[in-house]
């Protein structure tokens, strides 16, 4: 199964991918960390991708067709995968609807998160994000155990340099603008699930379930 999730920052794709992974067993293909990855290791593309993701602009459509393109021919895609933050705007699922129709395959459905702008914000300006396993936690709702320490592998918290307050409301604006279309190229499709992704993370993972099922 190909399943995409769409949905603006802060909207808990990455939560849930995770968990399907866990559940499922398929990979979580994420634009976002593949890039910071690239940046924590200095690579020529993650110096270029930096500037970009700093301020909350989207990269270039053909870098990340390009590190989704190379990582869905990898074989732990053949039964499936999750493809989350990708695509973010119109070339990219049509990118994405090409090179999978090489393979014989094709999205299967795209799930929308929805939640409103408001809670976006409380959600991205109070997250913590391990930068050595990419865990998140929240200030107030999802803290540590311990202190500024991820649960998980034990490196320091960091607050992402894209969750501060004005690049934020940038990243939301380019999600509107870019990334939201996607839900009509879906649903025209007919793959496209909405789902109210204000309700805590096991009630969503629960209507995921429910409708894969
Ligand atoms: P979030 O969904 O919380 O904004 P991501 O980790 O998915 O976080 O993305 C962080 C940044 O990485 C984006 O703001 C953008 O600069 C870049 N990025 C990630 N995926 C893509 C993509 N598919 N196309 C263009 N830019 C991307
Ligand atoms: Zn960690």
């Amino acid at each position: 199964m190909i399943l995409v999730l769409l949905g603006p920052p802060g909207s808990g794709k990455g939560t849930q991918a995770k968990r399907l992974v866990k559940e499922r067993n398929w990979p979580q293909l994420s634009t976002g960390d593949m890039l910071r990855n690239a940046i924590a290791e200095g690579t020529p593309l993650g110096l270029e991708a930096k500037t970009f993701m700093d301020r909350g602009a989207l990269v270039s459509d053909s870098i990340a067709i390009g590190l989704v393109d190379e990582r869905v021919s990898r074989p732990d895609c053949e039964n499936g995968f999750i493809l989350d933050g990708f695509p973010r705007t119109i070339p990219q699922a049509e990118a994405l609807d090409r090179i999978l129709l090489k393979k014989g395959r094709k999205v299967d459905w795209a799930f929308l998160f929805e939640v409103d702008d408001r809670e976006l914000v409380r959600r991205l300006s109070g997250r913590r994000t391990c930068p050595k396993c990419n865990a998140m936690f929240h200030v107030d709702t999802m803290q540590p155990k311990r202190d500024g320490i991820c649960d998980h592998c034990g490196a320091k918290l960091i607050q992402r340099p894209d969750d501060s307050a004005e690049v934020i409301s940038k990243r939301l604006s380019v999600y509107h603008d870019w990334t939201s279309p996607l839900a009509e190229y879906y649903r025209r499709q007919d793959k496209l699930i909405a789902l109210d992704a204000t309700r805590a993370a096991n009630e969503v993972n629960q209507a995921i379930s429910a409708a894969l099922a």
